[in-house]
């Protein structure tokens, strides 16, 4: 039997004085091969679920026959050692403003450039992240730069074990937000790329994380990694939204009332918001019908931050 081919690379990012920060690559298959899979996971420093399933991905996976597969499995872990989502130092998001400034200042530009600079040698790039709060699991599909990359990109949303596609137009209000982040710049680079969201892995079954792992198999087999048989490549036909996400207008404890999957109307009480000092507490009123597919937990929200993501049929 053959084995896995694996190699590790350590490419350096930074000098911080006392410790180096460096970029971990595991590769999987031939380096020399033409199509070339690039996963990039935990950008985001406090987003966990991705190392779960891919670890389990990794353990599973067919031997890569047909190509190379590279993993960065902490492309920020700075963030990941102080258990942030932003990036140490810089204090920055590491998956917004890309490309970045010329002459713009801090490790980040570096770390960015670097990311961007391994993400031009890969044909596809997967980009996994994680919410934070209760979700469902969502690939997240923008147009791509061909018709050939829409329909793999398409095909993966499918494969991959989530519960939702969301379908983002970057250029409109509702998605204006992230269109600076590295994915959507890769696709700007003719790449195939899309970013999966897991579920926040405090709320993630082992079952469910086998689900994604699975899911991730099948995925890299599409892209023609491996030949999988073909019982295993089904495709699942899922539902497929846009998202409305709901802020909160005021600080305090929030109290679901509604759960994921529910579907609810314009004007439902979504939830409560528990003022501090009074301990009177304000529904969160629904702007949108649809389904719920993110809602926040029992705990203290700021003034601004999001509680509710609604999933509108398209
Ligand atoms: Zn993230």
């Amino acid at each position: 039997m053959t084995k896995q081919h694996i190699s590790h690379e350590n490419i350096a990012i930074a000098n911080l004085g006392g410790i180096d920060l460096s970029l971990s690559v595991t590769h999987v298959g031939n380096r020399k091969a033409q199509n070339k899979v690039l996963i990039i996971n935990n950008l985001h420093g406090n987003e966990l679920t991705g190392f779960y399933v891919l670890e389990e991905a990794l353990q599973s996976m067919p031997i890569v026959e047909n190509g190379l597969l590279s993993i960065i499995s902490s492309a920020n872990p700075l963030g990941l050692l102080h258990k942030q989502r932003f990036m140490p130092i810089d204090n920055v998001d590491l998956n917004r403003g890309y490309p970045p400034q010329a002459k713009e200042r801090g490790i980040q530009v570096v770390l960015k450039n670097t990311l961007l600079e391994i993400g031009s040698k890969y044909d596809v790039i997967i980009d996994l992240h994680t919410f934070v709060r209760p979700s469902l699991s969502a690939a997240m599909v923008v147009s791509q730069a061909s018709e050939k990359n829409t329909e793999l990109i398409d095909d993966l949303s499918k494969t991959l074990g989530v519960e939702v596609v969301y379908k983002m137009n970057i250029h409109g209000s509702e998605e204006k937000r992230v269109a600076s982040a590295f994915a959507f710049q890769m696709i700007a680079q003719g790449k195939a790329a899309c970013v999966v969201e897991y579920s926040p892995i405090q709320y993630t079954s082992g079952s469910e994380v086998t689900q994604f792992a699975q899911g991730l198999v099948r995925a890299l087999s599409r892209c023609g990694l491996y030949d999988l048989p073909e019982v295993s490549q089904v495709k699942k036909e899922i539902p497929t939204f846009e998202r409305r996400q709901m802020m909160s207008r005021s600080s305090g404890l929030f109290l679901p009332k509604k759960a994921l999957k529910e579907q609810v109307d314009k004007g439902e009480v979504l939830g409560y918001i528990i003022d501090v000092k009074t301990l009177e507490k304000k529904p969160l009123i629904s702007e949108y019908s649809g389904v719920v597919t993110e809602i926040a937990a029992r705990e203290f929200y700021v003034f601004g931050e999001k509680l509710v993501t609604i999933g509108v049929e398209q």
